[in-house]
């Protein structure tokens, strides 16, 4: 229901718990992080209320300065820790707001090839489709374009990947997701309110819209796979 990326400069776990707390407001039944830290990826998850996550990560703490975060509101699969987000291969980890409407042919498909799904959601798929498509040997964005050329329904999507501490790649059909822009740091919020205390400074996906994000800034792509300018708003919103 609510989603965060961070490229920062000190350690994303304690910022990505911040701004998941500025997006309760949007309701959610558990939450998760997870960064790539020396190479690999890692996750802490957690069922209601968001102290819950917290706690969790006081005694099994997190660190990495670069992660992505999530809120969910299930749509498919109960609210549990295996069915919370952020969903994880050894390869890829992805937070997903929305519906993947046609998960279940897509999951039928990957059955049939041999690779089982751990979980109830809609969003694994996704992140089985992208871990297979790294494995036949795409690099992350050309993964995540073929994933995306699969899947339909409405999502914002955010994906992490393995042995990649300095990317973020985002995709925006149907749910809304921004960009912030940081001082050699970036971010990624489903709204304004949860990049507000990091960044001031935001540009909005449109419709159809993905984008590479690494701490030097971000590539956006139109649904074409055009490059393409959006334009960078200040945000005056009350923290
Ligand atoms: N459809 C996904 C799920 O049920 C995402 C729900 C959300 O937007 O939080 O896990």
């Amino acid at each position: 229901c609510g989603i965060i990326g961070v490229l920062g400069t000190h350690e994303a776990a304690p910022l990505m718990v911040e701004a998941l707390k500025r997006l309760e407001y949007r309701g959610y039944d558990s939450a998760g992080i997870a960064t790539v830290r020396d190479g690999a990826l890692d996750r802490r998850r957690a069922v209601g209320k968001l102290v819950n996550l917290s706690d969790l990560l006081v005694h099994e703490p997190l660190s990495g300065r670069s992660g992505i975060g999530h809120t969910r509101w299930a749509t498919h699969g109960a609210p549990s820790v295996r069915n919370a987000h952020p969903h994880a291969t050894a390869g890829v980890a992805v937070v997903h707001n929305g519906i993947i409407e046609n998960f279940r042919e897509i999951r039928e498909r990957l059955a049939a090839d041999g690779i089982g799904h751990e979980t109830d959601t809609d969003t694994e798929t996704v992140t089985l489709l992208t871990q297979r498509h790294l494995d036949a040997g795409l690099d992350p964005e050309a993964a995540v374009a073929a994933t995306l050329e699969v899947v339909t329904g409405a999502y914002a999507l955010l994906f992490l990947f393995r042995g990649e501490e300095d990317l973020m790649i985002a995709a925006r059909k149907g749910s809304p997701l921004a960009i912030g822009h940081g001082e050699g740091e970036m971010f990624v919020g489903s709204d304004a309110i949860a990049l507000a205390p990091l960044t001031r400074r935001i540009t909005y996906l449109e419709e159809g819209d993905r984008a590479v994000v690494t701490r030097a800034g971000a590539t956006i792509r139109d649904a074409a796979g055009r490059a393409v300018r959006r334009a960078e708003q200040r945000i005056r919103t009350e923290t």
